[in-house]
């Protein structure tokens, strides 16, 4: 009996829906709708804002932490923060989202790709190879995936390069049993609907560094001496440092609302079980699509515990016309699977972002792995059935496409 069949199955559920906001969210967005109090700077303290600060940064023991309009603006600020001049160069992995090339050209920055293996982590010997030419370096963890952390932290030391944690989409996930963006000197998360945390749109910055934060809560729009308001717990190092800042610096107004903390306080406590049932639920499904000849869910590092929400694959002994013909029959069955390198105009294929300066440069090691590389999503909440289902579909689709073509050459 085919892999596939072995499972009960039910139909493929919708992936795209959010969980809904916890009650408690309710009461405080009620009483902020009676007064109008959106601002994050109006109440003298403890806005929803500088408590989700507080809370965020407690959570990941970090010293401080920034909330801001999405986690682009959180990268954006941090290469501001940094101090970087005009025309630095900042590397990047070339498997990430456009937001971070993005954001690096917002700060008047030039993005330098590096590769990314077939295990969606940074090519380290190309990595190195590549670090002297740079001033700054911003590692995203793709869906958790997290890059030898060890290695680059002890390259980029060595020469002094900053390094910031693109951690949009890895709330949760651990390194050494260490939060992942409280290893650089910067990490950014998103509140974007599809991530851990959802507000619709909203982002995080967090850092130790009193200078660096300080610098960018002025950028963020703490204008005049609205950064009293981040002082609740008295930091002598944090006031020296908005005294020197003060009227040098630009403000770019990357503030979030009230409203959208709010929305995320009441779900910091949901963190753990996301995180549980994240993990359990792709480890299953993992588990089910190894058993298939055409499908590879590539292993961790050791040292990393990821919160997935999606899981990732590579197609292994297709072609290009069995890749393609593949996400049709998963299409087909009710599961939606992008293949990053072959869906049209997809974001995180290094070739579509054409608004980079220059050709586009030759990355033949994340080429291939993007040509091959599959995304589904996989949320926390989904059942056990729910998940079966899912990974029915995508085993049976291999099957409709590869099943047939074995048979056809006698193999
Ligand atoms: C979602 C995401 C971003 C952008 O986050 P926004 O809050 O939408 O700006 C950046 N990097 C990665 C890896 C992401 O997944």
């Amino acid at each position: 009996m085919s892999a596939s069949a072995q499972i009960t199955t039910c139909l493929p559920p919708n992936t795209y829906d959010a969980e809904p906001i916890p009650e408690a969210a309710r009461a405080a967005i009620d009483a902020m709708l009676q007064t109008g109090d959106l601002f994050r700077y109006t109440a003298p303290q403890d806005s929803p804002v500088s408590l989700l600060e507080t809370e965020f940064a407690a959570t990941m023991g970090s010293r401080y932490a920034l909330a801001v309009s999405s986690c682009s603006a959180a990268l954006f600020l941090s290469l501001k923060a940094l101090g970087l001049p005009r025309g630095a160069r900042v590397l990047i992995p070339a498997f990430t989202f456009a937001a971070v090339p993005s954001s690096v050209i917002h700060a008047d920055c030039v993005p330098v790709l590096c590769e990314v293996g077939d295990n969606y982590r940074i090519d380290m010997t190309d990595f190195e190879a590549r670090l002297d030419s740079v001033d700054a370096v911003i590692v995203s963890h793709m869906r958790g995936h997290t890059s030898d952390m060890d290695a680059i932290m002890a390259l980029c030391d060595a020469r002094s390069i900053p390094v910031v944690e693109d951690a949009a989409h890895s709330l949760g996930t651990t390194w050494h049993g260490r939060n992942i963006g409280t290893i650089g000197r910067i990490g950014c998360f998103s509140f974007q609907s599809y991530k851990l945390l959802n507000a619709g749109e909203g982002g995080i910055m967090i850092t130790d560094d009193a200078d660096l934060v300080a610098r960018a809560i002025i950028m963020s729009g703490a204008y005049e001496h609205n950064w009293a308001k981040h002082l609740a717990h008295g930091d002598n190092a944090l006031k020296a440092a908005f005294g020197r800042w003060q009227n040098k610096l630009p403000l770019y107004n990357l503030r979030l609302s009230n409203l959208s903390a709010a929305l995320i306080r009441p779900q910091l406590d949901e963190i753990p079980r996301r995180v549980r049932d994240g993990r359990a639920g792709h480890d299953h499904v993992a588990s089910l699509l190894e058993q298939s000849p055409w499908l590879t869910v590539p292993a961790a590092l050791e040292p990393e515990k990821r919160a997935p929400d999606s899981i990732q694959f590579n197609l292994t002994g297709m072609s290009d016309a069995d890749a393609l013909a593949f996400a049709k029959a998963a299409a087909d069955r009710g599961v939606k699977v992008q293949i990053f390198g072959q869906s049209q105009d997809n974001a995180r294929a290094f070739w579509n972002w054409q608004f980079i300066e220059g050709p586009v440069p030759e990355l033949p090691m994340t080429r291939a792995m993007l040509s091959r590389a599959c995304d589904t999503r996989l949320p926390a909440r989904l059942t056990r059935q729910q998940q079966d289902a899912i990974a029915a579909a995508i085993l049976g689709a291999a099957e409709d496409v590869m099943g047939d073509e074995a048979r056809a050459y006698g193999t």
